[in-house]
């Protein structure tokens, strides 16, 4: 039993039935999946979810699937870390930390959209997936068409970074590197979704694999205690994950799952790759697409397919947006480290640097509850901390010259004033 009611376009609201499709015929306008929410009231409730799988799944009646899923069994339900030490060093009350680092099996919040896409494509009875990716996509795709018995093709930019390129051959799809940036290769698998009827999953299959990108704001409300956050800071790559999370607490609050606190949607993106925060400053509704340059490559998506609905959403939820230089990002993700444990990539330290812009502006208040999103793992993308860490000290097997070795950490530690941001 499903929820599912249609695709509908975004701009007219036109109706169409579940199949592959990424936008209206009308107006090219994008279309997204509509739910019977009538049907779910009373029957979709908190006992319902907790209930449910140690998974994404638990949310199955808010996704658009027909029948049972058919991978993803362990993905998403990722920790949610109430950071206290971090919230002390940046003088907040109420941090969290919504940790997608940690997600299975792929290590980044893709494995949520991809656990849709791929069931997705099986019950439309494709037998090829692919992808356009800047890496986490295209390991998340790889994965989980492995472990279904999926033919698999990825398509990338040809300058990922060297872990990330071994995160997705290690699973055996035919890799095709693009001479280009992510926008020439989204362009490309448009092509390739028409001409080899293959599931895209980002591109043909976009309605539904968006929708799993919601399953990562249900758990922020859900292991909350069933409330929201006040002010939560998202990255945005295409745009898919801001409006979604927002969807999330929107459907949460229209079924009585949580109360309305006027949640608060921000947009995080790397300085050199900004094309919607530059928007949202300037004021405006269209953005002007960029040439990406930044370490941040997994949110290096300088023309984003849903821009304009990020936009759109900040603006009606009362939000903002920040960018933060290639330095910002690698001092928070150290920052993040030093405090919680928590290693995350470019992209999570662009998050964290905008979160910390945003509370230094005043822009989000110190008193009221903040989740930062964390999107990805930082052990995929060793290279960009190579080389920054001071030499650590070799001696030899003697117990003395370990005592000469702590006796100067000692001394160090003691004269180095405390870090403050
Ligand atoms: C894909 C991705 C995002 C966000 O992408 P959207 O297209 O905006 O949803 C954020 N962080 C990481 C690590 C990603 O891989
Ligand atoms: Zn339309």
């Amino acid at each position: 039993m499903s929820f599912v009611h249609a695709l509908t376009c975004k701009e007219c609201g036109a109706e169409y039935g579940i199949e592959p499709r990424t936008v209206c015929d009308n107006d090219f306008g994008p279309v997204e999946v509509a739910y019977d929410y009538d049907a779910m009231q009373g029957t979709v409730t908190r006992e319902s979810i907790e209930a449910g799988p140690a998974s994404l799944w638990r949310y199955k009646d808010l996704l658009p699937i027909e029948g049972e899923p058919r991978t993803g069994f362990n993905s998403g339900l990722t920790p949610l870390v109430k950071a206290d030490r971090l919230a002390a060093e940046l003088g907040v009350k109420e941090l969290y930390i919504k940790d997608d680092s940690a997600n299975h099996p792929t290590f980044s919040y893709k494995d949520r959209v991809v656990s849709i896409a791929i069931t997705k494509a099986i019950e439309f009875g494709f037998d090829t997936v692919g992808c356009a990716s800047t890496g986490n996509l295209a390991h998340s795709v790889a994965a989980h068409a492995a472990a279904s018995g999926l033919r698999t093709f990825v398509m990338i930019p040809h300058d990922l970074e060297e872990g990330k390129m071994v995160g997705m051959s290690v699973f055996g799809p035919r890799v095709v590197r693009i001479k280009g940036n992510y926008d020439d290769v989204n362009r490309l698998c448009s092509q390739i979704a028409d001409k080899y009827n293959w599931a895209i999953v980002n591109v043909n299959l976009r309605p539904f694999y968006t929708e799993g990108a919601k399953t990562h704001g249900f758990e922020i409300a859900e292991q909350m205690g069933w409330r929201l956050p006040r002010h939560t800071v998202v990255p945005v790559a295409g745009g898919t994950i801001l409006p979604k999370v927002w969807k999330a607490y929107q459907e949460f609050i229209q079924l009585g799952l949580v109360e309305d606190n006027k949640p608060a949607m921000y947009a995080a993106q790397a300085e050199g790759c900004s094309p919607v925060v530059k928007a949202i400053e300037e004021g405006v509704d269209l953005f002007h697409p960029q040439k990406p340059n930044t370490i941040a490559k997994s949110i290096a998506i300088g023309n984003p397919a849903d821009g304009y609905y990020v936009i759109k959403v900040i603006r009606d939820s009362g939000g903002w947006g920040a960018s933060a230089e290639d330095s910002e990002i690698i001092e928070a993700i150290q920052l993040l480290a030093r405090t919680e444990g928590i290693f995350t990539e470019p992209a999570g330290g662009t998050t964290l640097a905008c979160a910390i812009k945003l509370i230094q502006q005043g822009r989000i208040p110190r008193d009221e509850p903040i989740c930062v999103c964390i999107t990805g793992n930082g052990l995929k993308t060793l290279e960009v901390m190579q080389g920054r860490f001071t030499e650590t000290p070799v001696i030899n097997a003697k117990m003395g010259e370990f005592d000469t070795l702590v006796k100067q950490i000692e001394e160090q530690t003691t004269e180095s004033t405390p870090q403050t941001v």
